[in-house]
């Protein structure tokens, strides 16, 4: 049973009611109003450019204007607050490396931060994640859970140490860096929607430069497994754009459904996978999307993730923490990278894991261990927040039993996260107070 939320605003729940689960689509054909872009574009051009089903959304002027409100407070993040952040990423000893992979239309770097276990001798190939952000220079959202994933992945966390073992990070945390510094808001220097760009024959340099990028990983040893492409749209609900099976494939609509499963385990405020259905009949070939899903079908979990572009980081509900640590928990789930870091009882020699709870009365945890061990044992909400640090110390050989205070708890799903030396697992309690 997940936390129900009363969060919802009237004006969310009438959105709702009136659009149903393609309120999305429904809402792109009304959309109306001028665009705002430095560019000195003709209005009609805007309008032309506006016309387009566009997958974030309307822009209106209330969404502009707090677009305005960030830049003139210094918020909203450009191209040289990123040069800064990069030289502080350049000094942490998780981060491979920062490279230039390619110019932008007015000379800016967009730049690749790979983050991996470095600080480890890799033994077997490890998984690999990419992440691009700002495609859209005004869903700024979308740099704010980019930010955050980033964070938590060159952070001393069990778990990010755990991710970093078995996977490769690569993270463009400014796709176009002309569209931010020239606050469009949708286009690079250009007047081009780089998200619109995949299928040219000759398409705009920082679609190339992506493109490119992308193929050389995808022709690695270790391709491609799940691609996020990170925006934020004017609807009032976060969510993935699912891709329906009838433009994709029964296995594909599958796995899109397992994989926004797992992540809204972690994070039940992101809508359900049937809020946003789109390639339902046919398939769009300019998405990056569309070329993950024609070159390479089902062996990469490409979706796009949408936050919610009326919030900012002073919101209450904004949760770019939690949307971020959901998404890579989702990663975990969807790659199995539970059972491949395996404390599962009887798998393991070293281990015997089981998780007793007893009508959610004086649940305990209990497990063995060969040889003396650091163990490290929390407890993490539907939100990642920390509720419990149970134990991190160490212990001797045989069996360990630990407490699970639950009392004071609010009924919902939390997870137990228990580390064996460098071994994780993560297991899912239901509490019921
Ligand atoms: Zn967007």
């Amino acid at each position: 049973m997940k936390p129900n939320y009363s969060y919802r605003t009237i004006a969310a729940l009438f959105f709702l009611f009136a659009f149903g689960t393609h309120g999305i689509l429904l809402a792109q054909s009304t959309m109306a109003g001028p665009l705002i872009n430095h560019l000195g574009l003709s209005p009609d051009l805007d309008q032309m450019f506006e016309s387009h089903d566009d997958k974030c959304g309307p822009i209106d002027e209330k969404a502009l204007a707090a677009y305005r409100a960030l830049a003139a407070a210094g918020e909203d993040y450009k191209y040289d607050q990123l040069l800064g952040d990069i030289e502080l990423w350049k000094e942490n000893k998780y981060v491979e490396h920062v490279e230039s992979i390619g110019k932008s239309v007015q000379g800016r770097d967009i730049w690749e931060l790979k983050i991996t276990a470095t600080d480890r001798l890799q033994v077997r190939p490890r998984h690999t994640i990419t992440i691009h952000a700002r495609t859209h220079p005004h869903e700024i959202q979308s740099w704010w859970v980019c930010q955050h994933i980033i964070q938590f992945l060159i952070s001393d966390d069990p778990l990010a140490a755990a991710l970093r073992e078995q996977c490769t990070f690569y993270v463009y945390p400014m796709y176009n860096p002309d569209g931010v510094n020239l606050m469009t808001t949708r286009y690079n220097a250009n007047g081009v929607d780089l998200e619109r760009e995949w299928d040219k024959p000759a398409p705009q340099v920082e679609a190339a430069a992506l493109k490119r990028r992308y193929s050389e990983l995808m022709n690695s040893a270790e391709p491609i497994e799940v691609a996020l492409n990170l925006h934020s749209s004017s609807d009032p609900e976060r969510y993935f754009w699912y891709h329906h099976e009838s433009g994709t494939s029964a296995e594909f609509a599958r796995l899109e459904r397992e994989f926004i499963g797992n992540v809204r385990n972690w994070f039940s405020r992101i809508m359900p996978w049937d809020y946003a259905v789109s390639w339902n009949g046919s398939t769009p070939t300019h998405f990056p999307e569309s070329w993950f899903w024609f070159n390479f079908g089902t062996n990469v979990m490409a979706l796009t993730y949408e936050d919610i572009f009326a919030h900012n980081q002073q919101t209450p509900d904004a949760y770019f923490d939690s949307a971020a640590l959901a998404l890579l928990h989702g990663v975990v789930d969807y790659l199995n990278l539970n059972s491949v870091a395996s404390v599962d009882e009887g798998t393991n020699s070293l281990t015997n894991f089981s998780l007793s709870i007893i009508n959610g009365q004086n649940p305990s945890l209990t497990f063995r261990v060969a040889e003396r061990e650091d163990v490290e044992v929390r407890m993490f909400d539907g939100l990642g927040r920390e509720v419990r640090s149970i134990f991190n110390g160490s212990v001797s050989s045989g069996e360990q039993k630990f407490a699970l205070d639950i009392g004071n708890l609010s009924s919902g799903m939390y997870y137990l996260q228990v580390r064996v030396g460098s071994t994780i697992v993560v297991k899912q309690i239901p509490v019921l107070n």
